[in-house]
């Protein structure tokens, strides 16, 4: 019964006092989407909208990866959407290594659970999380945006794409381009 454990997870998340993020935060936001999803996409931390609704990706990046998923013909419905960190760094600063390691046993226990065929990650965060996480060397963006790393064991059968993050993308066409093209390799994938 992942749907029982993926809800009681969610309660114990929203209760965490693991780091100290829960004192600046407004909502705890676990993320969202189909728990039987095959594509599971991981963003770096909520931002300021993503605070206030307690939902993943509803800001101004959010906007955008929804034209990106939109492309290639991917409903937010149909996919899981979720963070390294689940609470809001105070400004939007950058996560800091404590944080990432008190919060990412929710995000295992989201992967665990929810089993997707593949990982997408959104920025350098998630990225060296989730490469370093299945035993993959973790080397700069520019060099494995767009690529698929295909993960094989005993347990489990996996394909992870690492992409910009698309807030970095936003003012800048050259990025929206390289992501529209790397997002079509999702879809072949
Ligand atoms: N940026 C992220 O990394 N995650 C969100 O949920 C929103 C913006
Ligand atoms: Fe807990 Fe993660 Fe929020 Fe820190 S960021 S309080 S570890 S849920």
């Amino acid at each position: 019964m992942k749907e029982k454990e993926l809800l009681k997870l969610k309660e114990k998340v929203l209760k965490c006092k693991k780091c100290d993020l829960y004192k600046t935060k407004t909502n705890c936001v676990f993320g969202e989407g189909d728990f039987n999803a095959k594509i599971m996409f991981v963003g770096e931390a909520p931002g300021r909208n993503e605070d206030l609704q307690g939902k993943p990706f509803v800001g101004a990046a959010g906007k955008f990866l929804n034209e990106l998923l939109d492309f290639i013909g991917l409903r937010r419905e149909e996919i899981f959407i979720t963070n390294i960190l689940k609470c809001r760094p105070p400004g939007n600063r950058n996560p800091k290594s404590n944080e990432i390691k008190a919060c990412t046993p929710y995000l295992d226990k989201q992967i665990e659970l929810i089993k997707p065929k593949i990982i997408c990650t959104l920025g350098n965060f998630a990225t060296s999380y989730i490469m370093k996480k299945f035993g993959l060397e973790p080397k700069s963006m520019g060099k494995i945006h767009g690529k698929i790393f295909k993960i094989k064991n005993l347990t489990q059968e996996l394909k992870i794409i690492p992409l910009y993050h698309p807030a970095a993308a936003i003012y800048n066409p050259n990025m929206k381009k390289i992501l529209l093209e790397d997002f079509k390799k999702i879809k072949s994938s």
